[in-house]
């Protein structure tokens, strides 16, 4: 575990479109954790595909995709001590029965589905997840 430990973070369609990322960044923000890299697109099919392969046999994968380019998103690179986890703890379980109070998608998502927030599962994925949104020049790792 690094005390500069990265972690990928994405906004989802939903909670852009509801202008709820201003509060997500304060909640991030105020969990000890620095945002340094971010910007805002729409992804394509081949985009949400590739980001979300890992579940392409899953029943799900069409309507996750579909999703996923169904409005603007905003990427983002965390950095902080066990940044991995600790945004995992902040952004809730996957299930929403388990959802627990203060976290980010109880407090901002609907659904499964349209549930606000993506941050990655471990730092082998972070790592995977920033290259295929930021070049190295657009990350503030210094
Ligand atoms: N998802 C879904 N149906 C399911 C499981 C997951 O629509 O039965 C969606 C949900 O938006 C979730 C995403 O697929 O965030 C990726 O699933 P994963 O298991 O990686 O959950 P996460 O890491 O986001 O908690
Ligand atoms: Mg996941």
């Amino acid at each position: 575990m690094s005390i500069r430990e990265k972690t990928f973070s994405l906004i989802k369609p939903d909670a852009v479109s509801k202008q709820l990322s201003g509060a997500i960044n304060n909640r991030i923000e105020t969990h000890g954790l620095q945002i340094i890299a971010q910007k805002m697109l729409w992804l394509d099919q081949y985009c949400a595909r590739m980001f979300y392969a890992v579940h392409k046999d899953r029943p799900f994968f069409g309507e996750l995709c579909d999703f996923l380019c169904s409005g603007p998103v905003i990427a983002q690179v965390l950095r902080g001590e066990n940044a991995v986890q600790k945004y995992r703890n902040l952004m809730g379980a996957t299930k929403p029965e388990e959802w627990a109070d203060g976290t980010l998608r109880k407090e901002f998502g609907e659904d499964l589905c349209k549930n606000a927030v993506h941050g990655s599962d471990s730092s082998e994925n972070a790592a995977l997840e920033i290259s295929l949104f930021f070049s190295g020049f657009e990350v503030f790792d210094c």
